[in-house]
């Protein structure tokens, strides 16, 4: 009777967004919770952008906006796309959404017929598999370990390939392993790719300036993949604008049209005042954002150098993102404290009951042997967290 429909009971929470809010809770409770589930830039949005925020109210900005966003915003993203990525997305192609999430969400309901099948290297961003679902996709997930450096090679990606497979998706810099695939790694891709012409790929770039290596590669700039790729990105991570949600694509036109038709369905478009500000994110030179992957990077490397003290933890050296994701499954089998922990879930538990440090099960990212720990906190949070779980494992 009063149960939710079958589609909405048979998807997850996220994992992420639940982390977080057990964390709250806890904190709420009185408990000096360390949070580093949530990927979730702690600087405040630049002064520059807020700037044209509070214009935009002054200047009335009230009404709906076209669906697919502002016609100036979309030739500030298309201006984006050819200054950094080399990209020409003309803005018949440009779609503005409600954060990136969605726009990811608009590409899978306008791609997917029911049945088919989405490739995802894992580990992958949490919501990428229920948003398949839920468009009535089947996410074929393809494991990756710390040995190639989480990333997809092109014979595994050669091996998942069906007649049923539709697109590819994948982030890089990636959520959660913070692996940045290089151009010769695309390339690699890329060559698979050709012999399947009907596959589109979907690129997840929200991550593009967090990168301590230098030189973003687009999938959509390699030879032969412009027309069959959507480059997703937005403006949470890199401008740390999460709460103002506001995400885009550049695709082929088809693809553009049906996201706007389907949003204009469901949110009319998204929000005024953040519309504005992001022309004013977007139009800046990237030396004003430098500090923030500066700091990224700083705290990056007191991670990698704390965490390596601790027995057990197998790190990667993630270029990019702000996330490490060790392979824990080593402690898998033993007891700590009295509690035994067989999987990462019970791990990520045991942080958080012992250690009060939140951190996110790689269950979630479909790499059950590790877990996800967020650097986007305080030096003096990230050495204390990490001093916590030094103590209890
Ligand atoms: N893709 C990845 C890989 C992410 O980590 C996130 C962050 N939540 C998103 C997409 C969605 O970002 P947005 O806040 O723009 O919806
Ligand atoms: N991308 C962030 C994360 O992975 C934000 C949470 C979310 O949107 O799910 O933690």
């Amino acid at each position: 009777m009063n149960a939710p429909s079958e589609r909405i009971q048979n998807m997850s929470t996220s994992a992420t967004l639940a982390m977080a809010a057990k964390a709250r809770e806890l904190r709420n409770e009185g408990k000096d919770i360390i949070g580093l589930s949530l990927g979730e830039p702690d600087f405040n949005i630049p002064d520059f952008i807020k700037e044209a925020a509070k214009q935009a109210v002054d200047d009335n900005y009230r009404a709906y906006t076209p669906v697919d966003g502002y016609a100036d915003l979309k030739q500030a993203i298309s201006n984006k796309f050819q200054r950094d990525n080399h990209l020409t997305y003309t803005t018949h192609q440009i779609v503005v959404s409600t954060g990136a999430k969605q726009s990811l969400f608009n590409v899978a309901m306008v791609v997917l017929n029911p049945g088919d099948e989405v490739i995802l290297p894992a580990p992958y961003w949490v919501s990428y598999s229920d948003i398949v679902k839920l468009a009535e996709g089947i996410p074929v997930e393809v494991p990756t370990s710390i040995a190639t450096d989480f990333k997809m090679t092109p014979e595994q990606l050669e091996a998942a390939i069906t007649p049923k497979t539709k697109m590819l998706w994948f982030s890089s810099p990636c959520n959660p392993s913070g692996s940045v695939y290089s151009k010769e790694e695309l390339e690699g891709l890329a060559e698979v790719l050709k012999k399947y012409p009907e596959i589109i790929v979907v690129s997840d770039e929200i991550y593009e300036h967090i990168n301590f290596k230098g030189g973003h590669n687009s999938i959509a700039g390699i030879d032969g993949m412009y027309d069959r790729t959507v480059t997703v990105n937005g403006v949470s991570k890199a401008f740390a604008m999460t709460g103002w949600r506001i995400g885009y694509i550049g695709a082929p036109a088809w693809i553009a049209k049906g996201c706007t038709k389907l949003q204009g369905q469901v949110t009319s478009g998204a929000n005024a005042i953040a519309q504005r500000s992001v022309i004013a994110a977007l139009e800046a030179p990237a030396s004003k954002i430098q500090y923030m992957i500066d700091e990224f990077h700083q705290r990056r490397d007191l991670v990698l150098q704390l965490l390596g003290d601790i027995a057990g933890f197998k790190v990667n050296v993630p270029e990019g993102a702000f996330y490490v994701f060790p392979d824990i499954s080593s402690f898998f089998g033993k007891e700590l404290r009295g509690v035994t922990i067989n999987n990462a879930s019970d791990f990520a538990l045991y942080l958080l009951e012992h250690a009060s440090v939140a951190t996110v099960t790689g269950e979630a990212f479909g790499s059950p042997n590790c877990i996800r720990i967020s650097y986007a906190a305080s030096e003096p949070e990230l050495k204390e967290a990490i001093a916590r779980i030094k103590a209890v494992v």
